[in-house]
């Protein structure tokens, strides 16, 4: 039997038994000796590995070659084994290696999206470790006015606070605030400006950080002051009290003069009414000052209510008022005053609170040449009204 009756058709490296058998065989004839590993086959099939030693004899003018056989079965199939563990092994080592290259790079990306997004955001934005500011974004130096970075590290958060502002900003941070709010803060410089805050705690590099955000609102606030100046003139452009809705005093003066040119014109009569709360300053010390406004709103709305569109009511000072009733004379609107004071006497138009008015009466005079004279004239019978007990109209 020759080594091809011994072994696979094949060779684990995919060679064909029979040709290299004979390439081993040539070896051992030029060298002498050959050693190898070979896949053999038993004569009920199995393979198994042998290592072989090929030795060439001569004798005489003959060639021999001498075979010896170890069986390295066992040993070849553990080491293949253990191949296949490292190759695992090997494998392995790759894949973590590969993901840990892969969740670097993520993170490299997102600390680079943090640190962008830090430095480019228009907010100035500072991270405060024990209140103590450890890093600050360039829209923070800019607004704080730092000439570094490095100049605001290290800051308490209450050295970025305006004097007046320091303690409602502590008791936020007690708090730990997280909703915005409105403060003072201070620059560098020394300039005081309004700031709208933000801050809440974070975790990084698994220490608490107080993320803080500050926003400059100073054209906010000049926008805001603006217009409530611009509303105030506005208010005082149309002339109407903004707590009761009446005309004021300004309005009298003019609208006073084309009544009367009117009345003068038409022949009309012009009646005044000179209103006065009884009491009022103790429903205030009563009832406080809100429920005081009330009982002036009360008033005007039960007068509105009663009298003609072409009827003025002035808020002439505090709890007084004067109406002027253009085309009645002093009999109708002693009429008119009577009802309202009567409503006035037996409604609580406020809540709980019964309040009365004392009324003065006056008419205006052709040959008059303003209305100052039936004003006073009013007022006179006013303060007769007062005297003679309150809650009454007197005519001058
Ligand atoms: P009299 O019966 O003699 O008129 O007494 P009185 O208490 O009504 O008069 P007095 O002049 O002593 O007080 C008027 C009060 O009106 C005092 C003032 O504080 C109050 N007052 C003036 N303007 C307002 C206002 O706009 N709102 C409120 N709530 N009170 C006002
Ligand atoms: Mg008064
Ligand atoms: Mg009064």
């Amino acid at each position: 039997m020759g080594p091809v009756q011994l072994s696979p058709q094949f060779q684990p490296d995919g060679e064909e038994s029979e040709k290299k058998a004979q390439e081993m065989i040539q070896i051992t004839i030029d060298k002498g000796t050959n050693r190898f590993e070979w896949k053999h086959q038993r004569s009920d099939g199995e393979e198994f590995w042998a290592e072989i030693m090929l030795t060439r004899l001569t004798i005489g003018n003959s060639n021999m070659i001498y075979v010896t056989w170890k069986d390295i079965d066992d040993e070849k199939k553990n080491h293949l084994k253990l191949q296949e563990s490292q190759d695992k092994l090997q494998q392995l080592n790759k894949t973590l290696e590969d993901r840990v290259k892969q969740r670097t790079s993520e993170l490299e990306e997102i600390s680079s999206n943090f640190e962008y997004l830090f430095n480019n955001t228009l907010e100035a934005v500072g991270l405060f470790r024990n209140n103590m500011c450890i890093d600050i974004n360039e829209a923070g130096v800019k607004l704080f006015r730092f000439k570094t970075k490095e100049d605001a590290l290290g800051l308490t958060n209450l050295d970025f606070i305006a004097d007046g502002s320091i303690e409602l900003v502590k008791s936020k941070l007690n708090q730990n605030h997280t909703k915005p709010y409105e403060t003072n803060a201070l620059k560098a410089d020394g300039t005081i400006f309004p700031v709208l805050i933000k801050g809440y705690n974070s975790t990084m590099q698994n220490k608490l950080t107080r993320v803080v955000s500050v926003i400059d609102i100073s054209e906010l606030k000049a926008k805001e002051l603006e217009l409530k100046k611009l509303n105030d003139e506005l208010t005082n452009l149309t002339n109407i009290d903004p707590l009761t809705g009446a005309h004021n005093r300004r309005y009298f003066y003019e609208i006073s003069k084309q009544l009367i040119a009117l009345a003068g014109r038409d022949k009309q009569p012009l009646s005044v009414a000179m209103i006065d709360i009884d009491d009022f300053k103790s429903v205030n010390d009563t009832y406080g000052h809100d429920v005081g406004d009330k009982v002036l709103k009360a008033l005007v709305d039960v007068v509105y209510k009663n009298i003609r569109n072409s009827d003025v009511v002035i808020r002439f000072g505090g709890e007084e008022f004067i109406l002027l009733f253009p085309n009645t004379d002093i009999e109708q609107a002693n009429t008119i005053m009577s009802k309202i004071r009567q409503i006035i006497e037996q409604n609580d138009l406020v809540k709980d609170i019964c309040f009365t008015i004392s009324i003065g009466l006056s008419e205006y005079h052709h040959n008059e040449q303003n209305i100052d004279k039936a004003v006073k004239k009013a007022g006179d019978a006013l303060y007769l009204a007062k005297n003679r007990g309150k809650n009454r109209i007197e005519i001058s």
